[in-house]
């Protein structure tokens, strides 16, 4: 028989915490190979499941096999997103206690498919109500419409999720799921207007070109099925993806809007607004004699003031003109060239009404399926990306690194407090082991005044000469020193040379990121000019006019900049996870490729580094690395004491005594609580394994 050191030699160890070696990086990548080699994607730090993308469909996730994870302890049985979940749902049932589990990973990494992994599990495993078919197929089909609108075909996946979702599962008393509530973050609403080379706009433009009804697409505008018509699909160049039916997908769609409660006329509103998008990206503009900016291409302009229900000149003044209020009420309307209409308000237009007919869709689906009346616990999905690393990097990952810091935060706060809750209950001393906490990178982003969005956000009020260079050398003046923080400027040596003049970086917990600030002040302005959005309240699009309210235009406020909406949101939904009991999932894409079967080390330990999992481990394991209950530890090593073979008749906890006595546990290797025991070092039950295995 293999011995259970033979074993682990070829498929490692399932807890990193069992690692020997638990500060070598190499070490925790010779564990994850192995068991990818294996076939063996999951592998847990603790309660943080780390998941490997096979590329391939595996024969773990069938009935059967949910069957097996239903009420399994988690270390019972090898590391399964099931298992995961599973232990979810019963803290939820038996303590009652809320719980989340939040999942990261960079493009690619498997979160998408382990949420769904997970809504798959407890629509199956958990009990119904009368109502609660509709309800399943309703959280079920939330998935398809979202990412008809939220995702798109990018270099590093055919199906990416361009928005970060939190997805709460509702449960009534008995444990059966009545609703959910989605909440969406920072959709990546610039892919509108361009794609990179080898990348597609958002599947359902597509969708809609290649399997809408013809009746539908006549009234839209969009005989010309062929996407290569259209300027937002061709920036890319790849308007077909092999792996990727667009015709099906639209059928798909269709059935989903219908399900989770559109009717035909909202359907048909819903799509002028992505008919509308198509048409102003192809709208064009000319100067005449007079140098007055028109649009040249009068179809385009009339099936627009049609689609959204506004009369045609309205449109072309509010595309071509600047409304100015000069001294006091007075307002002049300006003509805007050639030249800024494009820079500016127009090019904001289409990118507004595409973000907020995707907003709406997400609160649809969520006023559909809320039944909070019921409701007594909740489970909380975040799918989320882990931190972005580009050769470029630029506003929108300094918003999702940002994140990440906040969710690291939440991780410490959360593993800590409840490590140390738990030796308190068990009455056990205890002792702390250094890790790195981050809060002082999440203040240097968002203190208020001396912050970097604080910063940001007062360049973007200040009119006159602000630019990007101004907001990098304002934030050298206010952060110069910050011991995080690092420009060209300040820089010597070496790290100068690594840092671009147009660059601030931020040394994240994670690793160093350098931010080029060209841009920052446009994207977190990030204004609809309210000229605009007056015309877009008058629309007859029921979805647009419910978009653009005019009340919203009453308010003379100032709109919150893109980078403070983002922080209060943020804010909010760390109010939302802190009330919960958490796990983990962390994502890693083995290859650049797609392909199953190759796992790329470099690739894999630049994850393993932004993921923060070595800092993971850590954090874990400043305390114990194992705690058993008497009764699961007595049951299983019993066999391996004369004093408590085949049975213990006294106190569990003594019975436990006098097994570890036996084992010759040394006193520094071990602590005996109320009702479990901690295990400081893997080594230690490693060695009771063997004994077992041996016998
Ligand atoms: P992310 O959401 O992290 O960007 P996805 O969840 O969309 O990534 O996964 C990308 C692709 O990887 C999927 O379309 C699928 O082909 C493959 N994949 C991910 N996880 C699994 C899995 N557990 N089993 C099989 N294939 C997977
Ligand atoms: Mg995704």
């Amino acid at each position: 028989m293999e011995s259970a050191l033979s074993a682990r030699d070829r498929v490692g160890v399932q807890d990193f915490l069992l690692l020997e070696n638990y500060n070598s990086e190499a070490a925790f990548i010779e564990n994850l190979r192995r068991r990818y080699r294996e076939g063996l994607i999951y592998t847990y730090i603790g309660s943080v499941l780390v998941s490997v993308n096979p590329y391939r469909e595996l024969e773990i996730y069938s009935k059967q096999n949910m069957e097996r994870h239903r009420g399994v302890n988690f270390y019972e049985i090898s590391p399964h997103i099931f298992a995961l979940a599973d232990n979810s749902y019963r803290a939820l049932r038996t303590e009652r206690r809320n719980q989340c589990i939040l999942i990261s990973g960079e493009s690619g990494a498997g979160k998408t498919e382990a949420s769904k992994k997970i809504l798959q599990y407890y629509t199956h495993i958990c009990p119904t109500r009368n109502n609660t078919h509709t309800i399943r197929e309703r959280l079920l089909q939330s998935n398809p419409v979202l990412e008809a609108f939220g995702n798109a075909k990018t270099l590093r996946n055919d199906n990416s999720s361009r928005f970060g979702k939190y997805m709460d599962i509702q449960f009534d008393y008995k444990g059966a799921p009545i609703g959910g509530h989605i909440l969406n973050y920072l959709l990546e609403k610039s892919r509108v207007a361009h794609q990179n080379h080898g990348e597609r706009n958002f599947h359902i433009f597509y969708q809609l070109l290649e399997g809408g009804e013809e009746p539908l697409l006549k009234r839209l505008g969009l005989e010309k099925t062929n996407p290569q018509h259209y300027h937002y699909l061709v920036k890319g160049n790849c308007p077909r993806v092999s792996s990727i039916n667009d015709k099906n997908g639209w059928k798909v769609v269709r059935n989903a809007l219908t399900i989770i409660g559109f009717n035909e006329e909202e359907i048909q509103e819903l799509m002028e607004i992505v008919a509308s998008v198509l048409h102003l990206g192809n709208i064009q503009f000319g100067e005449d004699e007079e140098g007055e900016t028109h649009i040249t291409t009068g179809p385009q302009l009339q099936y627009l003031s049609q689609l959204l229900g506004v009369d045609g000149s309205v449109l072309q003044e509010a595309l071509t003109h600047k409304k100015i209020v000069a001294k006091g009420e007075e307002v002049i309307s300006q003509y805007l060239s050639v030249c800024s209409v494009l820079l500016s308000d127009f090019n904001t237009l289409d990118l507004c009404l595409y973000s907020h007919a995707f907003c709406l869709l997400v609160d649809e689906q969520t006023d559909e399926v809320y039944y909070s009346s019921k409701c007594s616990s909740i489970i909380g999905l975040l799918d989320i990306y882990g931190f972005e690393v580009f050769q470029h990097n630029s506003f929108e990952q300094f918003c999702i690194n940002y994140c990440n810091e906040k969710l690291q935060q939440l991780f410490i706060e959360l593993t800590l407090k409840s490590e140390q809750e738990e030796y308190e209950a068990e009455g056990i001393v205890w002792e702390r082991v250094k890790y790195f906490n981050n809060k002082i990178i999440c203040d240097l982003v968002e203190e208020k005044h001396k912050g970097i969005i604080a910063v940001l956000d007062e360049e973007c009020l200040r009119r006159g000469d602000a630019s990007d260079i101004t907001f990098l050398e304002k934030l050298e003046d206010t952060l110069g020193g910050h011991a995080h923080f690092v420009t060209h400027k300040m820089a010597n040596g070496k790290i100068r040379k690594a840092i671009g003049r147009e660059e601030f970086r931020l040394v994240h917990y994670a690793g160093e990121v350098n931010y080029n600030v060209s841009g920052f002040l446009d994207k977190n302005n990030d204004l609809l000019y309210r000229h605009l959005k007056e015309v877009l309240c008058q629309s007859g699009n029921h979805i647009v006019s419910q978009c653009f309210h005019a009340d919203e235009l009453m308010d003379q406020r100032r709109p919150e900049t893109a980078a403070t909406q983002f922080k209060l949101s943020l804010a909010k939904l760390m109010e939302i996870l802190m009330s919960k009991e958490p796990s983990y999932v962390r994502c890693i894409k083995p290859n650049d490729a797609k392909q199953p079967g190759r796992f790329d080390e470099v690739l894999v330990r630049h994850q393993v580094k932004y993921l923060g999992l070595m800092e993971n481990l850590r954090v874990r394991r400043a305390g114990f690395a194992y705690r058993r209950n008497y009764e699961v530890f007595l049951e299983r090593y019993k066999s391996l004491c004369p004093d408590t073979w085949p049975n213990w008749r006294g106190k569990l906890p003594e019975g436990v005594a006098t097994l570890v006595k036996h084992l010759n546990y040394k006193p520094e290797e071990y602590k005996l609580g109320r009702c479990k025991i901690f295990i400081r070092f893997p080594r230690t039950l490693f060695v009771t394994e063997d004994a077992l295995e041996a016998k």
